[in-house]
């Protein structure tokens, strides 16, 4: 019997600071959608795997990071325009009810101030930085880290990742987001599956199946108006097609894009779906960390190490 995996890009502000017209809405939904997700995930019991911005696990800041070594200006709109909105730079109410949650989230890094690790201009030493500061704040909060998202899963550096004890990934998804992707699941019959593999560098890749707000706009409204949501009904094929194989669906989503209560009904309607799935059938809902230890522990089976397969040194502009 397979599984899914839900996987959450938590980042208030950060995720579009570097943006030079940031989206006011989603921009301004990050404190909205977070506790309805969190609420969501309580009432139909379903574990997450929580990628957190570091910087927002902060009380405040001064805005300098002067011993940071981000390209100049990285920090500009925190220390301009969002000078006196904390509420987008900070968030350790936020991470508290994380954190206090019933259900047994899995707490994971998207980085200190989402910089994008596969860009050419991030350096080892900006990617260290910023997996470094991560972790430390993390410790401050008495967690430990296993599973890191890439800001805009925009993957590179992985020998970084292992220097610093990270087990887990999440990889690009092999199937387009939005329209192309529902065409290609509705119409092609594309498997909605993800593979998690142990990749060169000893890292349990586990790929994303699924941007759950992939299609958004205009052509949604019309899509719901005629029909069911089409996110909703390619969420369940995902659950279907892990219920009865032994494979992955994963799937994922920022708090901020529930901007609005239509986006509250998805998230429940699938929700609601995999929970009924599970007491129905074997399926199971894992965290990405639980799915790397599974990987890894078949692979031990299998003869093989995961250590030894890490990639040659200094070869992190992957
Ligand atoms: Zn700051
Ligand atoms: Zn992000």
């Amino acid at each position: 019997m397979g599984s899914v995996v839900l996987s959450v890009d938590a980042e208030l502000g950060w995720g579009f600071h570097d943006f030079e017209t940031p989206p006011i809405e989603r921009v301004e939904s990050g404190r909205r959608g977070w506790p309805v997700l969190l609420e969501l995930c309580s009432e139909y019991d379903v574990p997450a795997t929580w990628a957190v911005v570091g910087h927002l696990m902060l009380e405040s800041c001064d805005g300098d990071h002067a011993t940071h070594p981000a390209p100049p200006g990285w920090f500009e709109r925190e220390r301009g325009e969002w000078r006196h909105r904390p509420d987008l730079r900070f968030g350790p109410d936020l991470v508290d009810a994380l954190l206090s949650s019933d259900v047994d989230h899995e707490f994971a890094s998207h980085s200190f101030s989402h910089v994008l690790f596969g860009r050419p201009e991030t350096d080892r030493q900006l990617a260290t930085a910023e997996l470094e500061r991560s972790l430390e704040i993390a410790s401050d909060w008495g967690q430990t880290v296993d599973s890191f998202v890439y800001p805009r899963n925009d993957v590179g550096h992985r020998d970084v990742l292992v220097d610093y004890g990270i087990s887990a990934y999440r990889g690009r998804s092999p199937t387009s987001d939005g329209v192309r992707g529902l065409f290609d699941s509705a119409v092609r019959d594309r498997s909605m599956l993800v593979e998690p593999v142990v990749d060169e560098y000893g890292l349990v890749n586990v790929p994303a199946s699924m941007f759950l707000f992939g299609f958004e706009g205009p052509a949604r409204t019309v899509a719901e108006s005629i029909w069911e949501d089409p996110m909703v009904v390619q969420a369940r094929r995902g659950i279907d097609e892990a219920a009865r194989t032994d494979g992955l669906f994963h799937m994922w989503l920022h708090p901020n894009n529930l901007t609005h209560e239509r986006d509250d009904r998805r998230m429940r309607a699938i929700l609601a779906y995999l929970d009924r799935r599970r007491a129905e059938t074997g399926l199971t809902v894992e965290t990405m960390d639980e799915v790397a230890r599974r990987v890894a522990a078949a692979r031990g089976v299998d003869g093989g190490t995961v250590a030894a397969a890490s990639g040659p040194a200094g070869n992190g502009d992957d």
